[in-house]
C-alpha cells in the first residue's frame, strides 16, 4: 500500500490554498465533546505539538469554541476527518474548524492491545488539516495520507516546514 508512483519524486508538503487570517492567528479548539479525560488529553497534545513547531499560529483550548471535536460510526478505512469553513462559502480564510473521529477503529487511548491506532497522532495529522496542510508523500510525515497500527508519529522536519511556510517562522 506503500508503493504508489514510486518513480515520482518524493514531494514534501503542501499548502491547500488558503488559511486562518491575521498576522499571528490563536485559534481556540474546543474539547468539552471529548467526554473521556484521555481523550482531552490526546486534543492538547496533538495541539502542543504544532504549538511547538516555531510557526506565528497558535491553538489553545477554548471550550466555547465553534471549533468542536466529536465522533461518529462508520465502517470503513477512514480514522477522522477535518472540515474547515471559509468566510464565504468559496473564498476568505477560515473561521470554523471540526475534526470528526472514527470510533469504528480502536484508539489508544484507551485501546492498548491488539491493533490500535494513536489518538494522538491522528489528531496530529487532523490539526494539520486545520492549518490547511495537505497530504505530504513523505512517510515519515505526520500529514502522510496513512497511519499504520500501533505507530505513534510525532511532527516531522516536512510538517515543521508545511507550517512555518503557511504561517511564517516565530
Ligand atoms: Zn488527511
Amino acid at each position: 500500500m506503500f508503493l504508489a508512483f514510486p518513480w515520482q519524486p518524493v514531494q514534501a508538503y503542501k499548502y491547500a490554498g488558503y488559511r486562518w487570517g491575521g498576522s499571528f492567528p490563536k485559534v481556540g479548539a474546543n474539547t468539552s465533546g471529548l467526554l473521556i479525560n484521555a481523550w482531552r488529553t490526546s486534543a492538547s497534545d496533538a495541539i502542543g505539538s504544532w504549538n511547538n513547531a516555531g510557526a506565528q499560529f497558535n491553538f489553545y483550548s477554548q471550550d466555547g469554541s465553534a471549533n468542536k471535536m466529536g465522533y461518529y460510526y462508520e465502517q470503513s478505512d477512514v480514522l477522522a476527518y477535518a472540515k474547515t469553513y471559509r468566510r464565504y462559502v468559496f473564498s476568505g480564510d477560515i473561521v470554523k474548524a471540526e475534526i470528526y473521529v472514527n470510533n469504528f477503529h480502536n484508539f489508544n487511548p484507551p485501546y492498548t492491545s491488539g491493533a490500535w491506532h494513536d489518538l494522538r497522532t491522528v489528531r496530529r495529522h487532523e490539526y494539520g488539516h486545520w492549518l490547511r496542510l495537505d497530504h505530504s508523500q513523505v512517510q515519515a510525515a505526520v500529514m502522510y495520507y496513512a497511519i499504520p497500527h500501533n505507530t505513534v508519529k510525532n511532527l516531522a522536519a516536512d510538517d515543521i516546514n508545511g507550517t512555518r511556510y503557511i504561517y511564517g517562522a516565530r
